[in-house]
């Protein structure tokens, strides 16, 4: 069957408006949108007719009278007029069978996007279309009705020419992968709503003092709610590396919330020195993204001075925060003043250094953390270990090993669950009184 017999087919039956006739044939002809394939064909069906009437024909008549109804032609229905015919008004349409004339509305829901668009710092978008249930299942069932096999479907349609629209306004790209921001537009309801990706930016942080969480750490009692206990602040501690960093990341993007995600976390106690630890910072919905890292990077180096330091500030993705949680295995290199209850001599340490390094410690879970994580036996590497004495008692450990081995723990020996450990070597009680993570070694 001819393009012009099966739209005819379909006029016959259901009003339809050109984009909706042209779309079903959007894959024939390229350059052109459906629209004016829509129109094109009512056009070459209605001088068909016309030829038709002009030789007396009924039939040519008939289908002057279908394409002046349900296919909305004024030529037709001009031709009508002229051959002084009635169109018959109980068959006017109101309306587009398959998209009620919702593409009539394109021009204002893009007006709405490019308007909600204003308020936001972006690069590239994505149009995502909501349409009714209903509307996807006439849609479907009237493809199959007419076995249509070159066709798109609305949805395909509305998000394109919104796309291109948008793209030509202001000059953005459609990104189909990572978009930053989401158009999400329903024709039937008029609505248009953004869903504003986060913003990631990456760097290194130094914690400079001890008793600081990475992250915020929720009241044990109220468990974020606010108590008696956590003076009402719903947290364990007033401040976290996290808050330290994301405080002035908020205030640079207009941002909701940030949360940071980082090569592993040192504890509340030990400090973070060296080159730092590698992270990312997630603000949520930025409105502005086009920072200043080195701006950001002094401010809260000003805002968070003598507690927390970052360096290297750069635009991320999302992939990096997988690729942070993945980097358990990285080498770590530490430093951790150590407590003995009996005296140590220089030979002593030489013995440590002898027998930790290269040592394969096996590690049962520390009792500390027992309560959060399964009860497993993990084997991890040392590379090499140094140690310095301080006083009769007292020493310090260099140690570079892989990550995840529990410091203080291959210190204790954590009642026999961490071996060897120094205070087993040595068989005098160590216990750790001061750590630092020196370096985070990440293989790129
Ligand atoms: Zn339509
Ligand atoms: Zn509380």
């Amino acid at each position: 069957m001819s393009i012009l017999e099966i739209s005819f087919r379909m006029l016959e039956q259901h009003p339809l408006c050109d984009h909706c006739l042209g779309r079903q044939f959007a894959l024939l002809g390229h350059g052109i949108e459906n629209d004016e394939r829509g129109k094109a064909i009512k056009l070459a069906s209605t001088l068909a007719a016309h030829q038709l009437a002009l030789s007396k024909s009924n039939e040519g008549i008939r289908i002057l009278k279908i394409l002046a109804t349900n296919g909305f032609s004024k030529t037709a229905k001009s031709i009508l007029q002229k051959m002084k015919k009635r169109i018959p008004r109980k068959n006017l349409p109101n309306a587009c069978f398959l998209c009620k004339n919702k593409f009539e509305g394109i021009t204002d829901l893009i007006e709405k996007a490019l308007q909600k668009l204003e308020g936001y710092e972006f690069n590239s978008f994505l149009v995502g279309i909501e349409l009714p249930v209903l509307v996807e299942e006439r849609e479907y069932e009237f493809k199959a009705d007419f076995n249509v096999s070159y066709g798109e479907n609305m949805r395909n349609e509305f998000g394109r020419i919104i796309g291109k629209k948008i793209a030509e306004r202001n000059g953005k790209t459609a990104d189909y992968q990572k978009p930053e921001i989401v158009v999400l537009a329903n024709p039937f309801s008029g609505e248009i709503s953004l869903q504003v990706n986060p913003l990631y930016v990456s760097g290194y942080y130094k914690k400079l003092v001890r008793g600081i969480p990475q992250s915020k750490w929720f009241c044990s009692n109220c468990r974020g709610k606010g108590c008696e206990k956590c003076n009402w602040t719903g947290k364990m501690y007033p401040e976290s590396v996290e808050e330290l960093i994301a405080k002035q990341l908020l205030d640079f993007t207009g941002g909701v919330k940030a949360s940071l995600h980082a090569s592993g976390r040192e504890d509340i106690d030990a400090r973070m020195l060296g080159k730092g630890r590698p992270f990312v910072i997630e603000a949520a919905k930025p409105q502005k993204r086009f920072l200043d890292l080195k701006k950001l990077e002094d401010a809260i180096n000003t805002y968070a001075k003598g507690k927390v330091e970052v360096s290297n500030l750069q635009f991320a993705d999302k992939s990096i925060v997988r690729k942070l949680k993945n980097s358990e295995r990285a080498r770590k290199e530490y430093h951790v003043f150590i407590e003995f209850e009996n005296k140590i001599s220089t030979r002593d340490l030489r013995t440590l250094e002898e027998k930790l390094t290269n040592a394969l410690v096996k590690q049962k879970t520390p009792v500390r953390v027992l309560h959060r994580r399964a009860d497993l036996t993990r084997e991890k590497y040392i590379y090499t270990v140094k140690l310095k004495k301080l006083s009769l008692k007292k020493a310090e450990m260099k140690i570079l090993c892989q990550g995840g081995l529990y410091v203080k723990e291959l210190v204790t020996g954590d009642e026999g669950r961490t071996t060897p450990s120094v205070s087993e070597i040595l068989k005098n009680k160590a216990k750790p009184i001061k750590l630092d993570v020196l370096n985070i070694i990440m293989e790129d």
